[in-house]
């Protein structure tokens, strides 16, 4: 746990080239994290906790975690 209270190192991040926007992510994210709008997502680092949920959900495995 760090001085901010996150309790992950990780982040959340899309590869908008893939990514369908079908909403999945952003549907199951605990944190609501996930901002969608017509032709992209957006995964917000400061509300992710890098629970990683969103990447299993993913369709086209367009979110990958990545060190913060
Ligand atoms: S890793 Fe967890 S908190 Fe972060 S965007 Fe994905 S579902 Fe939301
Ligand atoms: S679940 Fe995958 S394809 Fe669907 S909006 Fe999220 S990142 Fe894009």
């Amino acid at each position: 746990m760090s001085p901010t209270g996150k309790p992950s190192k990780k982040l959340a991040e899309v590869n908008g080239e893939i990514c369908g926007i079908c909403q999945a992510c952003a549907t199951v994210c605990p944190k609501n994290a996930i901002d969608v709008f017509e032709h992209y997502i957006v995964i917000l680092p400061d509300k992710c906790n890098g629970c990683g949920t969103c990447t299993k959900v993913c369709p086209v495995e367009a979110i990958e975690l990545v060190e913060r």
